[in-house]
């Protein structure tokens, strides 16, 4: 294996090593076949193997029970944006808990479809107007005719976390839970009980950009507006088994083997997606003991919410900024530079990043505190 630097990227983002070399060892011909995954017919049978395979792979990691379908699909978190609500917005009511920029921008499109309210806007209640805490569920204003609730459950630039997801019927509501789980899919559990639809782009926990993954309750199947692409419409998605349209095929093989590495995945005496979130736990953790335990960097995020994988931070001296970089840089540190919209650092630790690499990080932050402290 070649060594490579820690690459701290929110998104597209480090995939495991070994997946990676796996990929390159079957570029040119994927198991005898004579064919790259790339040049196979998504209705052949070895296409078929590997989907199945990673459907399989992806319902027994999350738990993900029999009355959800699974869909391998196209558009990106921003395109689902949009799936969404021409699918289960029936052109009513739709309630939106805003917790940062990712849910933000879900309200804006799905107001093209459906007759949006912000239920909640964390904004509002923080003085610097910034997504610092999620507001308690028994404060949102829910509506009893809502076609469904979005939350963003991690939002990668703010890194602002729901630690669990909130229980709607508990709070007398009865529609159903829609997700946006992009940035922190298959990093821990979800409670299906509580969730009708989940969408995550692949690529940061999953693969390469372009598969997009969408779970939703069988019984929200069907209820798409006429103007909703077919290839957008799940039932027809569902029908077809992903395959209505050309999937992503290469996306839905790399993303294959992400969940047979996670699946294997041991650490701290625990297997699979326990091992992986106990490691997560750990590494965010580390990072965070650090930026608390320092006078020169800060994390605002309020500490029950703050992400497991992406953890904004600034330097208070914002003048160091080029040189921490430049500095991280030469230490096998990559992609630190926090999102434009919010400045200063992020570091993005999803699941392919190794304790190791955290652990580099802390010491450089040390270090250049150090120095400039
Ligand atoms: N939702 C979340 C939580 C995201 O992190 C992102 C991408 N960073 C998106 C949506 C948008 O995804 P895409 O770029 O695939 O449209």
């Amino acid at each position: 294996l070649v060594v490579r630097p820690f690459n701290f990227s929110a998104g597209p983002a480090a995939l495991p090593d070994e997946v990676l070399s796996q990929v390159a060892e079957e570029m040119l011909d994927w198991q005898g076949s004579g064919m790259s995954v790339m040049e196979m017919s998504h209705r052949g049978r070895e296409f078929i193997s590997i989907y199945e395979a990673a459907e399989a792979d992806l319902r027994d990691l999350l738990q993900v029970p029999s009355n959800f379908r699974i869909l391998f699909m196209q558009g990106g978190g921003l395109g689902e944006n949009a799936i969404v609500p021409l699918n289960l917005s029936r052109g009513g009511a739709v309630d939106v808990v805003v917790t940062g920029s990712w849910s933000k921008k879900s309200a804006g499109e799905a107001k093209r479809y459906a007759d949006v309210r912000i239920a909640a806007d964390a904004a509002s209640s923080s003085p610097e107007r910034r997504y610092l805490d999620i507001p308690a569920p028994s404060s949102w204003r829910l509506r009893p005719d809502a076609a469904y609730v979005h939350v963003c459950t991690n939002e990668t630039i703010d890194g602002v976390e729901f630690q669990s997801l909130p229980d709607l019927r508990a709070l007398g509501c009865d529609a159903p839970l829609v997700i946006d789980f992009s940035s922190h899919v298959v990093s821990r559990p979800v409670d299906w009980r509580k969730v009708g639809a989940a969408f995550a782009g692949a690529q940061k926990n999953i693969g390469p950009a372009g598969l997009t993954l969408v779970i939703v309750r069988e019984d929200l199947l069907g209820r798409a507006l006429p103007i909703c692409p077919s290839a957008f419409d799940y039932k027809i998605v569902a029908e077809a088994e992903s395959m209505y349209n050309t999937p992503p095929t290469f996306g839905i093989y790399v993303a294959g083997l992400v969940f047979q590495w996670l699946k294997r995945f041991a650490y701290a005496g625990r297997t699979g997606l326990a091992a992986i979130e106990q490691r997560n736990i750990d590494k965010a953790a580390l990072l965070y003991a650090t930026l608390d335990g320092s006078s020169l960097y800060e994390n605002r995020v309020a500490t029950p919410c703050r992400s497991r994988m992406n953890v904004p931070f600034f330097l208070r001296d914002e003048r160091l900024n080029d040189a921490f970089l430049a500095g991280a840089r030469e230490r096998g540190l990559l992609q630190l530079k926090g999102h434009k919209s919010v400045g200063g650092m992020r570091a993005s630790i999803y699941n392919a990043m190794p304790l190791e690499g955290v652990q580099a990080l802390v010491s450089y932050l040390k270090d250049f505190e150090t120095q400039h402290g």
